[in-house]
């Protein structure tokens, strides 16, 4: 049960295994692997939302990557039959799943992360030979003995994979925060208008002031947007990660304040 996942809700958390970003600040990496054991199946999951009709008021879907499941849609048919308003965690990663499930009226709220400036959005989501991910690989990697890896002191010499990859996982980003912007003004024929936010976990390794102009500038006429600050925790996958203090983060929201309807500090 969460008081917080859902904007306004007393709602339960789905955790959806299998994700294809690899975030050195992930709080869930235990479940990026697809075929991690659940503890629930989907009738289990239904019998369990069956019995506290009028106690929860919403669904709250997360990861993992919700929208890389297969069959996810069907699943959410059921949920709404149930009468759950449902809300979706999503990367951005996968713009065709995300339209399906607006245009069919299965989500309710779309929360998306937005990972960080275009610039740096590689390295921010991990992919492979870039950043962080370079030191997963990398036999550099520095065991800080507690089975995490510490922050990389460079790139790996051959960025070229992930130069192609970030090219073509920005184009998909791009394009599903497109439609959450068009789809939230209801400006798009035959798609419900959806309710949205986008929102960056902001890492003080990861993110400075130039990243947040350019996400302000990226996200331009966006309806809302949280910056929520980096925790730590056992299972983010490195150590040594930290969040800047609550002054830069009141900065950061000025700064991409200008370019969106609300800007917020998650917490304050
Ligand atoms: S934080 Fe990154 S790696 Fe972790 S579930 Fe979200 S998108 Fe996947």
């Amino acid at each position: 049960m969460t008081l917080l996942d859902y904007p306004g809700r007393v709602a339960c958390t789905v955790f959806l295994s299998g994700c294809n970003f690899r975030c050195p600040f992930c709080h869930n990496s235990e479940l990026l692997d697809a075929n991690t054991p659940g503890i629930m199946n989907d009738e289990e999951l239904l019998a369990f939302l069956k019995g506290r009709k009028g106690i929860l008021e919403g669904v709250a879907f997360t990861g993992g990557e919700p929208l890389s499941r297969k069959g996810l849609p069907e699943l959410l048919a059921r949920i709404k039959e149930l009468g759950y308003p449902v809300k979706l965690d999503t990367n951005g990663a996968y713009p065709d799943a995300l339209k399906a499930v607006v245009r069919e009226g299965l989500v309710d709220y779309v929360a998306m992360d937005v990972k960080n400036s275009p610039e740096r959005y590689a390295e921010t989501c991990g992919l492979p030979n870039m950043g962080y991910r370079a030191a997963i690989e990398s036999e550099a990697r520095c065991d800080t003995g507690d089975g995490r890896g510490a922050e990389p002191e460079g790139d790996s010499a051959d960025r070229s994979v992930g130069v192609i990859l970030a090219g073509t996982l920005l184009a998909k980003v791009a394009e599903s925060k497109d439609f959450l912007i068009e789809a939230g003004e209801g400006a798009l024929p035959g798609i419900p208008a959806i309710d949205y936010e986008f929102r960056t976990t902001t890492v003080a390794e990861l993110h400075d002031e130039a990243s947040f102009r350019s996400i302000g500038r990226w996200i331009r006429g966006a309806k809302r947007w949280f910056l929520q600050p980096f925790t730590d925790r056992e299972t983010v996958p490195f150590a040594g990660l930290s969040a800047p203090s609550a002054e830069e983060c009141r900065r950061y929201v000025e700064i991409v304040r200008p370019y969106v309807g609300e800007a917020f500090l998650r917490g304050e």
